[in-house]
């Protein structure tokens, strides 16, 4: 039978009825069967008192439930006010005791997706701010070459040098706004690495392949030490992306004539990239820098870029477990030591 649509009070009263029913019965049977009036009072008086202890038991029940819902009222309404952990009193024993190791679960719970939230939130923060303060300059060129262009008559050999350096400052734009999209998109979980056993020097090839005409323009030499069967499980799309970052930089940060050279080794536990240039190097001030969104040292701002590739290479890697290091000397060269495990 289900209790769960009748109150205990109902049950209650259901219960100490049928008590002075049965009692009462009992009562006329047994003068019916005797005659002897005794039985009768001493019965009648039974039946009373039993109607008044079912009263009593009534009215404690009822106590009793009511001090557990406002106990159960009050804890809830702390918890959501986020200043009140669960009173637990193990030694106790009361209705609430039953519940009280779930609601101090449930507080945990709470507590952990508010901090989550103020992170996200504060994350959120930090983003806007960046953007706004990186795209301030571009779109402030972009104006003042459109209003130079609108304002006054411009000769046409200069027309044409404004609108090139109107595009370039809207490729930086676009590549800002991409390289942002796919970060908080990997960030935020909308993007989901697909790990699968592959050769990792597929995926070395690939990136190659994206800095190819550059090395070519900079007579660099290339030259690269990778077993062609090691296969790890990673996403080969999104880490030859990262290892195309740390080969892009290299080519960019490396003078004419330069080398490069790509090493994997296996170890005990990951497989290590290096990826090794003869270039400018990184003060060991900055090291620990480079890889902030949006960082760019203090003496690259000849060449071209928005400071957001390491940040980019450390998500893509991290998230495959993984983790990413640089050691470097300033005047000859670095090496990007990635991690990736077996
Ligand atoms: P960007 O190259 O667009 O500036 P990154 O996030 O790729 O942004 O790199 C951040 C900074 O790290 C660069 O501005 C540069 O100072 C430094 N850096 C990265 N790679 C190298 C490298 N191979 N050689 C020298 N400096 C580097």
């Amino acid at each position: 039978m289900k209790t769960s649509c009748f109150s205990v009070r109902k049950i209650v009263l259901t219960v100490s009825a049928g008590a002075v029913i049965t009692a009462l019965s009992l009562m006329i049977g047994m003068y019916a069967l005797t005659g002897n009036s005794i039985v009768f009072y001493g019965g009648l008086l039974l039946t009373t008192a039993l109607l008044l202890w079912g009263a009593v038991l009534v009215h404690l029940l009822q106590k009793k439930l009511l001090e557990f819902t406002s106990d159960l009222c009050r804890t809830l309404d702390g918890m959501m006010n986020g200043h009140e952990k669960p009173e637990i009193n193990l030694d106790e024993e009361s209705l609430l005791t039953r519940i009280s190791h779930r609601l101090e679960r449930l507080y945990h719970t709470m507590l952990e997706n508010r901090r989550k939230l103020e992170v996200e939130k504060s994350a959120l923060q930090t983003l806007v701010a960046d953007i706004s303060h990186q795209t301030k300059t571009p779109i402030a060129n972009l104006k003042m070459i459109t209003d130079t262009l609108l304002g006054r008559s411009v000769p046409e050999e200069k027309q044409k040098e404004f609108l090139t350096a109107a595009g370039s400052q809207l490729d930086k734009l676009d590549f800002m706004i991409q390289a942002l999209v796919k970060t908080s998109r990997l960030e935020t979980g909308l993007i989901v690495l697909e790990k699968k056993s592959s050769p990792i020097y597929e995926t070395i090839v690939t990136a190659v392949n994206g800095v190819l005409s550059a090395l070519e323009k900079k007579e660099l030499g290339l030259l690269m030490t990778c077993p062609e069967d090691l296969c790890i499980v990673h996403d080969p799309r999104w880490t030859a992306e990262a290892l195309f970052n740390l080969l892009d930089n290299a080519v960019k940060y490396t003078s004419v004539k330069g080398n490069l050279h790509i090493v994997v080794q296996e170890w005990e536990m990951y497989v290590k990239l290096d990826i090794i240039d003869t270039g400018k190097g990184i003060p060991e001030s900055e090291q620990a820098a480079i890889f902030k969104r949006f960082y760019r040292g203090d003496t690259v701002h000849e060449v071209d870029g928005i400071g957001i590739g390491l940040y980019l290479v450390r998500e893509i890697i991290t998230m495959q477990g993984g983790y990413i290091k640089v050691r470097s000397e300033v005047g000859k060269g670095s090496t990007f030591s990635v991690f990736l495990p077996r």
